[in-house]
């Protein structure tokens, strides 16, 4: 027969400056299926660091240690964890409970690091905790229960997997002598049952139960009365158990995440603000940086962004105005030109318009009657001047609203009236609908429209035009169309005097200064949402810290680094995940309410998706560090720490 545990001059040192002290010495034990031993030793004698040693919490410094023939030196930390979870079953002298989880949920920890289905696992749990006496304890929380429970509940714990090998160091250590006699009254039972077990004490009385009786001091191992191997072996069936799925204990980690996140409630709501703040403000700031591209795209597009522009004056030259070369001849030969929709040469002059003693000064302008198309203005009474007025030189004018307010105060309906201007009389056959101002200001709705024909003769005087406005058809051709344009003119008036401009670089050049507008105020909420997720990494690392027994006991009940690695990962994650979707909600409430007292916004899903995503990212990149810090924890010290 084998011996199941095997220690072969195995010492553990520890180097403490320059001083090394010898916890554990040049010690061989030897530990056959099925045996009770006890191992004695006064305080600081070496008892926990063989303990951990046999329990694969920790590496011997020199010597040989085998698990059922099997060198331990030669397995890896997922492999060790595996014999944790299915060799071992530890139980502390100070119980090591998580405080926040129930009995039930305490018990069930070992299960969930061997991937039990949930429903075997509570079922088990539950029995376990009947059969030691606490089924109607099983929904508390340790602090409700008294040493003994809890040490029952440890006990549960340790049995959880079914392991072969049970590891009490001190079980009675802090227990009065009755709950200790229970204690150890659990073990015999278990050791009847075919378990191992090694019990460490200081009470002869209590080492007395066990079937030998190991004694150590100073970290060497004294009297061990080498036993030959036990006549029979005993009768056990272990079911090894695997490793969790990737989905469950993702589930398990964010229940545990929650839970943790819970209890400290208030301290995980300003770690939430942080990133709320951050995230809101993000979709706050976008939201109101495409509001206001929006704002002003509209305004130019409504202007027309199929539009080309002839003026009189050479690009960049001053005084385009003197130039009177631009006229109507121009306007009719662009007008044949492939590609052009309509063509709009207009002249304007300030004139005082009269009707009866009322007098007000505006803009007239002379005009084809393809301005109301081109400009997409409809009328609000009457109708627009048309071709025939303008072939036929006719005194018509159409009013922009305000002028109507100046010249008609008393609300008279215009159409068919005589208005004067410069004492020409015009019949008045049109009223345009209001504009209100333009995106620079000014009144649009201060003008008048009469045709271009009779301005020229009647009003103006001279031939020439200030500007022949193309609409153009497909807008993919316009800089075909603007060439042809040039061409024309350049043929006609032998002479470059004339520029012809786009709307569409018009368009170009504001958007780009609003997109710089909106990427600095996301950048600016950008960077409160790195201050929330430092936020988050502070906090995590104060949480390891503050938890590391509670990593320990993970370790110890078998959980691999990739498993504490999750746990801790996973509580990052959902604080970015809750402080985002928090924050989306809080941003879109505040666009909206913004919206209510006319800031211009717009929503997108992006900006609320992406900052959601960056809450996230943000807990994870910042919970990864302090992750990383609690899945590297020496178990020992992690069990040692407070
Ligand atoms: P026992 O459990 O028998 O009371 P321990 O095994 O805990 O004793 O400790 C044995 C010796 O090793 C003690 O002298 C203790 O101070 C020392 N020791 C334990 N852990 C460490 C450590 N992490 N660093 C340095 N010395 C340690
Ligand atoms: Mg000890």
């Amino acid at each position: 027969m084998q011996p199941l545990l095997e220690l072969t001059d195995v010492s553990r040192h520890y180097v403490a400056g320059k001083t090394v002290v010898r916890a554990l010495d040049d010690s061989s034990l030897t530990i056959w299926p099925g045996e009770f031993v006890a191992i004695m030793g006064q305080s600081g004698s070496g008892k926990s660091t063989l303990m951990n040693v046999i329990g694969c919490l920790d590496r011997p410094t020199a010597g040989r240690y085998r698990v059922e023939g099997v060198d331990v030196a030669t397995l890896d930390g997922d492999a060790l964890a595996a014999l944790r979870r299915n060799t071992f079953g530890f139980v502390f002298q100070r119980y090591n409970l998580l405080a926040t989880a129930t009995a039930e949920e305490n018990v069930e920890i070992p299960a969930i690091y061997a991937g039990m289905p949930r429903e075997a696992r509570l079922t088990r749990a539950r029995a376990l905790l009947t059969q030691l006496g606490l089924g109607d304890r099983a929904g508390h929380r340790p602090g409700e229960l008294s040493g003994g429970q809890q040490q029952r509940v440890a006990i549960a714990r340790a049995l959880m997997n079914d392991p072969p090998v049970v590891l009490a160091d001190e079980p009675t250590g802090a227990l009065d002598s009755r709950a200790g006699r229970e204690v150890i009254a659990l073990l015999q039972e278990l050791h009847a049952q075919g378990r191992t077990i090694i019990l460490i004490t200081h009470d002869e009385a209590l080492a007395r139960e066990a079937g030998r009786v190991v004694r150590i001091s100073d970290g060497r191992i004294v009297d061990e009365a080498s036993p030959a191997a036990p006549a029979v072996a005993p009768a056990a069936a272990y079911t090894a158990v695997g490793a969790p799925g990737v989905v469950p204990e993702i589930l398990e980690s964010t229940k545990m995440a929650l839970r943790a996140l819970r209890v400290n409630f208030f301290r995980t709501a300003l770690t939430l603000l942080g990133i709320v703040i951050g995230v809101a403000s993000v979709v706050t700031m976008l939201a109101i940086g495409s509001g206001s591209t929006r704002k002003v795209m509209e305004q130019i597009s409504a202007m027309g962004t199929n539009l080309l522009i002839a003026r009189p004056g050479a690009m960049g030259f001053r005084g385009g105005g003197d130039i009177v070369t631009m006229n109507v001849g121009d306007a009719e030969a662009i007008a044949a030109l492939p590609n052009v929709d309509y063509v709009l040469p207009e002249r304007s002059s300030r004139y005082t318009a009269r009707y009866g003693n009322a007098d007000y000064m505006t803009t007239v302008t002379g005009a084809w009657p393809s301005m109301a198309v081109m400009r997409d203005w409809p009328l609000s009474m009457g109708s627009f001047f048309t071709e025939r007025d303008l072939t036929g030189y006719a005194p018509v004018v159409v009013l922009g609203s305000t002028v109507v307010k100046q010249l008609f105060p008393n609300g008279e309906d215009p159409i068919g009236r005589f208005v004067l201007l410069r004492n020409v009389p015009f019949e008045i056959i049109g009223v345009l609908a209001s504009k209100g101002a333009s995106m620079f200001g000014s009144d649009q709705d201060d003008v008048v429209f009469i045709p271009l024909t009779t301005g020229l003769i009647r009003l103006f005087g001279g031939t020439h035009v200030h500007s022949i406005t193309v609409k153009i058809d497909d807008l993919s051709q316009i800089a075909a169309t603007e060439r042809a344009m040039n061409t024309v003119l350049r043929d006609r008036h032998r002479i470059e005097d004339f520029s012809v401009r786009n709307m569409a670089s018009m368009i170009e050049m504001a958007s780009s200064t609003q997109k710089t507008l909106t990427l600095l105020l996301g950048a600016v909420a950008l960077i409160s949402l790195v201050v929330g997720g430092i936020g988050v990494m502070n906090i995590m690392l104060v949480s390891v810290t503050e938890r590391m027994r509670e990593i320990g006991v993970r370790v110890a009940t078998g959980a691999r680094m990739r498993d504490i690695l999750l746990q801790f990962n996973t509580e990052a994650a959902v604080v970015g995940m809750i402080g985002g979707i928090i924050g989306v909600a809080f941003g879109l409430g505040i666009a909206l309410l913004l919206g209510q007292f006319g800031v211009d916004v717009a929503f997108s899903p992006w900006p609320p998706l992406g900052a959601f995503t960056s809450a996230l990212v943000t807990g994870l990149v910042f919970g990864f560090l302090p992750a990383r810090k609690a899945a590297r924890l020496d178990p020992v010290v992690a069990l040692a720490g407070e």
